[in-house]
């Protein structure tokens, strides 16, 4: 039976995170993914010297974190600014230009109230009515807030959304990485002291003498140490036997299924104007991303993130089909992905609390994910720079 220093549930960029950062300290890492590809929710699709992002585009300067895994995986010379190319909301008027959904008379009328108004203990919806006011919120912010997290983010806790963070100004405000995101899951899953398996989900996890043991289908491993690195229910699915109190508090959080087609076509082929990303208000997709924002010569890539469980492939097609104003016999390349996304509710912040407390009792187990500080690839990394560095006191 493999023996390993760590073995980490989980090949998203959390996961992958946590072990770079213990291979880099020369402990020996097994990444057990469930899905058949490593990355969760960074899912680069290639086709012909081009990429498309069907999860997470964009790095921002303020992710230090991240930025510092990244550097320390050699990948400085892959930052790619993004190009300024608006964004826009698709409404029962068309695409428009954001600022016509903001009502600017209420905005005026409400900038008294904003100044007193705080994120702590209030949900997104409550929050942002209150700086914005109430039309503003439903027109403008609630679709932009469901496109960024590919779901209704209503009654998310408000500090866990759009953070301001340090920038570091010796980068683009934001960029991406050539040859896509996915590129730090690749490198780090082919670092010496890393075993990436596919294919290959955790399906219990025991602990017996200071030894954890994970079963995954029909293979066993053992490791010093366990660490957690996927969506809530799941975590809490896998600590049963091990962690009983945090699996409780975990087992009941919902992660909404998001389900991604990306295309690529010719860019003679595609009549619709340069954009970076539409914002759907109604319907039944919450957002499409754009590779426009790094320039091809021959290319343009689309993502669309659908709803769940609500549309065939065929409608699928469909709808991308009139909203790009094309055929399908015009895709040169078609790929999907399905990502799942922690809902997060007000209260999350003191569950962690009582997690975290709990978690420092079990030896040798570490927890990680995009449901701690926020679901941002920055807040992955953080927690995951935060939990290594517990791992190697
Ligand atoms: C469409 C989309 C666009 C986004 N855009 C951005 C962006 O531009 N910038 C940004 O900062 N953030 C963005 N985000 C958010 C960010 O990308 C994610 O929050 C982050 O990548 C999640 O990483 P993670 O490792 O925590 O979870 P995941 O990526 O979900 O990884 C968890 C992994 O665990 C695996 N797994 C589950 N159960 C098991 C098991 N039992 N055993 C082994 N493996 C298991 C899953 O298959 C999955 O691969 C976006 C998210 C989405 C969905």
């Amino acid at each position: 039976m493999a023996h390993f220093d760590f073995i980490v549930a989980g090949s998203g960029v959390s996961g992958m995170v946590f072990a770079r950062k213990m291979a880099e300290k020369g402990k020996k890492v097994l990444v057990l993914e469930k899905a058949d590809r490593a990355g969760g929710c960074l899912a680069s699709a290639s086709y012909d010297n081009f990429w498309l992002e069907l999860g997470g585009h964009t790095v921002y300067a303020s992710y230090s974190s991240y930025i510092s895994a990244m550097r320390s995986a050699g990948m400085e010379q892959d930052f790619l600014p993004r190009k300024k190319v608006p964004f826009r909301m698709l409404t029962s008027a068309g695409l428009v230009p954001l600022s016509k959904c903001l009502n600017k008379l209420e905005l005026f009328l409400n900038l008294p109230k904003a100044l007193f108004v705080k994120k702590e203990g209030r949900t997104v919806r409550d929050f942002y009515s209150a700086l914005l006011g109430k039309g503003n919120y439903e027109k403008m912010f609630r679709p932009m807030i469901a496109a960024v997290i590919s779901q209704e983010g209503s009654d998310f806790p408000a500090d866990m959304m759009l953070k301001s963070r340090p920038k570091d100004k010796t980068l683009p405000r934001s960029f991406t990485i050539k040859g896509g995101m996915a590129e730090f899951i690749k490198k780090t899953a082919e670092m010496e002291n890393v075993t990436l398996k596919t294919s290959c989900g955790a399906d219990s996890v025991s602990l017996d003498n200071g030894i954890y043991t994970v079963t995954a289908g029909a293979e066993v491993f053992t490791a010093d140490n366990f660490t957690a690195a996927c969506y809530p229910a799941e975590t809490g699915r896998l600590l049963a036997d091990v962690a009983p109190e945090i699996s409780s508090m975990l087992a009941p959080i919902p992660s909404a299924k998001v389900e991604s087609v990306g295309v690529v076509l010719k860019k003679s082929d595609v009549s619709v104007g340069e954009l970076s990303f539409i914002i759907a208000a109604e319907g039944d997709f919450t957002s499409v991303v754009s590779r426009d924002v790094v320039e091809d010569a021959h290319y343009r890539g689309f993502a669309f993130h659908f709803k769940p469980d609500r549309l065939t492939d065929e409608q699928k097609t469909s709808i991308i089909e009139k909203s790009l104003n094309t055929d399908r016999s015009k895709f040169v390349h078609k790929a999907e992905t399905v990502h799942y996304c922690p809902t997060l509710k007000l209260g999350h912040e003191e569950m962690l609390e009582k997690l975290d407390s709990l978690v420092v009792k079990t030896k040798g187990l570490y927890i990680t994910g995009n449901w701690f500080t926020g679901l941002a690839i920055e807040d992955c990394a953080m927690r995951s720079a935060r939990e290594a560095a517990r791992a190697i006191l």
